[in-house]
């Protein structure tokens, strides 16, 4: 039986779920909410960041559709990862130690707009795989 408060998914913004901002606004790849949905069905899910808290609570802003499937924003630096039992990453850069540090899936591809390849998707279906297999 899985723990679902023991598990955390933590998933990178720019380049992962959104886009930059072109013109001062952004936009995220499609497949964004039904990602965090389905995550969020067997673990605790946070948007980080590089950049900051900010930038994941921009994103809740920007897209509110959201916020029923995330639990909080945090800077990558700032994670509380010892509350959690088994922590896992996505991301489109394979560059910051605290996500190279957990369970992690780096995306072939940094999203900029336009359409869906899937692989976010897949990511997640991956992710769900370790959740459920490993247990905690
Ligand atoms: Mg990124």
């Amino acid at each position: 039986m899985v723990n679902r408060e023991k598990i955390v998914v933590l998933v990178d913004v720019d380049g992962t779920l959104a886009s930059r901002y072109h013109g001062g606004v952004r936009k995220i790849r499609p497949s964004t909410l039904d990602a965090l949905r389905a995550l969020s069905e067997y673990a605790e899910v946070f948007l980080w960041s590089i950049a900051g808290s900010e930038n994941g609570q921009r994103l809740l802003e920007e897209f509110p559709e959201l916020e029923d499937y995330v639990s909080g924003s945090y800077g990558k630096r700032n994670f509380p990862k010892d509350k959690f039992d088994k922590v896992y990453c996505i991301d489109d850069e394979e560059i910051d130690e605290e996500v190279l540090s957990e369970n992690h899936i780096i995306l072939n591809d940094s999203y900029d707009g336009g359409e869906d390849n899937g692989l976010l998707l897949k990511a997640v279906k991956l992710i769900i795989n370790w959740i459920v297999n490993d247990g905690v």
